[in-house]
Formats: C-alpha cells, sequence, structure tokens
C-alpha cells in the first residue's frame, strides 16, 4: 500500500480495497521500522492519526466522497498544529504545543486528510541541506550519506521513501523545489499570496509560501486544490478563485512556447544536469512545444539580495522568541536583559543567529540604504525581467538546482557554498511567481529536477505541462533501493 499515490488511493478508498484506518496502520508501522535511518519525522502522532482515520472512514460510510478523504499525509513542523508540538526544529520551541491550526492544517483536515506527524526541516527553515535542525539532520533516502534538501528536507525524505504519499512543505527561497529535485519528488510553489500563510511560523514574510511535496503531479493538484484560497485572516492571502487544477492537467502541449533563460545554463550548472535538461526539453517538444532562448539579465543579483532580505525580514520576524512568553527560558534569570540574552543565545542554533545579526546589521541606521534598500530595487529588476519575459514565452524551463544532492557536512562549514545552491529557486520568491520542479533523471544514482516557472497564478499550467511530462516518462516512478 505505501506504494500508492494519492490519486490511486482516492481511487482504492473509493473501490472500498482498503480503509484509510487500514492504510494509516501500514504507514505508522513503516515509518517506525524505516524513519531510523532518515530522521525524517519530528512527532509521530500516532493516536490523532487513527483518530482521524476513523473519522474519515465513518463520513465515507456515511456517504461523503471527495478525493482526500482519509488519504494519509504529514506537515512540515513550522506549521501550527493544535495539541500538537510545533518546533521548527529549533531548540527555542521545543516545547512549543500550538494553541490552534494553520489555515493550511485546517483546510487539509477538513478535506478529510489523515495527518501522521510533523516533519523535520532546517531550523527556522534557514538552509539547504537540512542539517540545522534542532534534532539532527535528515538522511536522503536515495543514498543515506547525502543531504535530502532543505529547508523542507523531512517532507521530501519522507514521501520520497514512501513513508507517507506526501507533505506540506514551505519556500522562500527555494526549499519546497529543491529537496523536491533532490529526491526525486515533484514540488509545487504557489504565486505569493495563493495558500493562506496563517498559523506557518514566519521565516521572511514576504517571501515565504507554503505547498505541496508529492510523487507525481497529479498529488500536487490534488492537494494545492484543498490547500488554496482566500483566507481573511492572513492579509496578504490573495482574494482570487481558485483553478481547478486537476481539469487543468489534460490540456495538450502543442504550441505552448517554452523559454530557456540563458543565464541558468551557464558556468556553475553540473554538465551532467544540463544534459538531463535538455533531454527533458527534447520530449517536451515532442509533446507540441516550441522553444525559445530568453535573457532574465538581473539574475546574477539574485543571491545578494535574497541575503539581504530574507535576513532582514528573519530578524524582525524572530525578535517575538524572547523567552518570555512562549519556548524556551534560560535556567535562573538574574534579570529582564539577563533572560533575553541567554535563553535567546541557547535557544537558538548558529545558522540562525548568523542570519539575526546580518539582518539586523542590514536593517540598522545608516545601512538600511546601501542594503536593505538596494536589494528591495535589485527585487523589482528580478520581476521586471519575469514580466518582460512572459511576454514572449508561456514558461520558463531550466535545472532547478546546479548540483546533485552532495554528502553531509560537505558544505556545513560554507556558508556561501551552501547559499549559492539555491541560485535558480530564489528568483521565484523575489518576484513572487509559482515555481515546479519535477524529477527528470538521474546523475550517478541520485535524482535531477527540472524547474518551471509561469506568471502569476498560473499553477495550473505548471501542474499541466508536469503532468504530461510525467505521462510521457516514468522518472517520477523511480523509488530508492530499500525503501
Ligand atoms: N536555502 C534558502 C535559505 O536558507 C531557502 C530556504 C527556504 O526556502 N526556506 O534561506
Amino acid at each position: 500500500m505505501h506504494r500508492l499515490t494519492l490519486a490511486q488511493i482516492a481511487r482504492g478508498l473509493a473501490a472500498k480495497d482498503f480503509s484509510s484506518v487500514e492504510l494509516t496502520e501500514a504507514l505508522l508501522t513503516r515509518i517506525g521500522a524505516l524513519d531510523p535511518q532518515l530522521n525524517s519525522f519530528i512527532t509521530v502522532t500516532a493516536d490523532q492519526a487513527r483518530a482521524q482515520a476513523q473519522a474519515a472512514d465513518a463520513r465515507r460510510a456515511a456517504g461523503e466522497s471527495g478525493a482526500l478523504l482519509g488519504a494519509p499525509i504529514a506537515h512540515k513542523d513550522l506549521f501550527c498544529t493544535q495539541g500538537v508540538r510545533t518546533s521548527c526544529a529549533s531548540k527555542i520551541l521545543d516545547n512549543f504545543v500550538a494553541p490552534y491550526d494553520a489555515t493550511v492544517v485546517e483546510k487539509l483536515a477538513a478535506a478529510g486528510c489523515v495527518s501522521l506527524g510533523k516533519l523535520n526541516m532546517d531550523e527556522f527553515a534557514m538552509g539547504s541541506a537540512n542539517e540545522s535542525s534542532h534534532y539532527g539532520p535528515v538522511r536522503n533516502p536515495w543514498n543515506t550519506e547525502c543531504v535530502p534538501g532543505g529547508s523542507s528536507g523531512g517532507s521530501a525524505a519522507a514521501v520520497a521513501a514512501r513513508l507517507i504519499p506526501a507533505a506540506t512543505g514551505t519556500d522562500t527561497g527555494g526549499s519546497i523545489r529543491q529537496p523536491a529535485a533532490l529526491t526525486n519528488l515533484t514540488g509545487l510553489k504557489p504565486t505569493y499570496g495563493r495558500v493562506s500563510r496563517w498559523g506557518m511560523i514566519a521565516y521572511a514574510s514576504s517571501l515565504d509560501q507554503g505547498g505541496p511535496l508529492a510523487r507525481s503531479a497529479e498529488d500536487c493538484a490534488l492537494l494545492l486544490g484543498a490547500m488554496a484560497g482566500f483566507d481573511p485572516k492572513d492579509s496578504t492571502c490573495v482574494d482570487q478563485p481558485v483553478e481547478d487544477y486537476l481539469a487543468a492537467l489534460n490540456q495538450p502541449l502543442a504550441g505552448l512556447r517554452i523559454g530557456l533563460p540563458r543565464e541558468y545554463f551557464g558556468a556553475g550548472l553540473d554538465p551532467r544536469l544540463s544534459d538531463a535538461v535538455m533531454a527533458c526539453v527534447e520530449e517536451l517538444k515532442k509533446l507540441g512545444a516550441t522553444i525559445k532562448e530568453i535573457g532574465l539579465p538581473n539574475m546574477q543579483h539574485a543571491i545578494p539580495a535574497y541575503y539581504v532580505i530574507a535576513p532582514a525580514e528573519a530578524s524582525s520576524n524572530l525578535s517575538r522568541f524572547d523567552g518570555v512568553r512562549f519556548g524556551y527560558r534560560c535556567e535562573n534569570p538574574q534579570n529582564l536583559e539577563d533572560l533575553y540574552k541567554r535563553s535567546r543565545g541557547e535557544g537558538f542554533g548558529a545558522e540562525v543567529k548568523r542570519r539575526i545579526m546580518v539582518g539586523t546589521y542590514a536593517l540598522s541606521a545608516g545601512y538600511y540604504d546601501a542594503y536593505y534598500l538596494k536589494a528591495q530595487k535589485i527585487r523589482r529588476l528580478i520581476r521586471s525581467d519575469f514580466i518582460a519575459a512572459f511576454q514572449e514565452v508561456d514558461l520558463i524551463l531550466g535545472p532547478t538546482t546546479p548540483n546533485p544532492a552532495w554528502k553531509l557536512g560537505e558544505k556545513s562549514s560554507d556558508p556561501v557554498a551552501a547559499y549559492l545552491e539555491d541560485i535558480y529557486t530564489i528568483t521565484a520568491n523575489l518576484a513572487g511567481i509559482p515555481g515546479l520542479s519535477m524529477p527528470a533523471g538521474f546523475v550517478d544514482g541520485l535524482p535531477v529536477g527540472v524547474q518551471l516557472l509561469a506568471p502569476y497564478f498560473q499553477e495550473g499550467r505548471l501542474l499541466n505541462v508536469a503532468h504530461q511530462y510525467q505521462q510521457a516518462t516514468d522518472w517520477h516512478q523511480r523509488a530508492p533501493e530499500g525503501f
């Protein structure tokens, strides 16, 4: 049963081949047996999952249908879950039990999803390797010596290893698409404002967006349909009808204009990944797409701009973790200042502290104009590049990452090397456009991802192209040995 996709599970549940309770039990057993090799879960909520599965089976028996009714998933541990620890993989929130559900959690539960627990991640979603978690690193099921990507590394590893069919993730600079690429999954970062951020612990509020990681575009369509939509509790959530993503999947690709940005194929890209991406392009041409070279001239400034803006917003967002109201508090504080200093000093990990310091510096008087304001101007230019490109093409295609998964520890002492891994993904967050990563081959037994980018609110187009590609290829169906 663990090999089934969400779409197959929906059919199996409808045909009464198995119940949600049976499926949930099978997956809980698998998590118990295999997750020690991966460390993808921070918390397994077995009792709650059993209760939710029973409730889903009862709703089905009472005549309800719905594709996600009884479908097991799990949430990245930065979505607040009522009554369940929500740690953001940080010591500072190790004892935090959320008093309410995030909108995404609530919507998926209302659709009938069964949550098996909370997934490991980089601390406060800061990282590309899932090595900065207070609960230890996550391993890649394709090679357990390698990282699964980050920051949604627990989500990616658990889905790739068939412990759960799908998971939620969040993407501030690539954290859904990059781990999806490194573990052979399909992952979608929606348009900024498409999915509510209410109850998602904030990293960089103007960039953060929740989305699905799954084993096919069809499964992402199912999940996004339930996750997306206006939420009055998030003032940046856009009041726009949610497209029927499943209906969008079957459009033919004839006449689709795909742009290949020359900046995505330059120095820094592993030539073996470039070959896999070009093979994907050939396949899409066979399906009727036309190809055009385009330019995104300001891409070279994206990493420096992102690593000013994201830490600046993080330094402000993370000021709420002060040891006073919730979360970790140091032993025997001598006075208020000591309480703040030691609670934060002991509660945050090294990467989080680095970002708070960089962000605070960039926002301080005298540096604000030189760094933060300049970065915002670059952000505007990057957005303009995309708007201009989408005058000429319907979709932009390139590699998701410059390299396949790397060995644990390989880049952890060099933050800049790790930051460079985000080069192809962060532009979409800076511009706010949607992006998807899909499996497109292997090098040395490690998965390669292709990234598709579309204009604002064209998630349906991304899912359509990925689905058509997945009808013609079987990369996405390959499973790691031993899982
Ligand atoms: N790797 C990037 C960072 O560390 C992106 C992380 C994310 O998307 N949450 O900021």
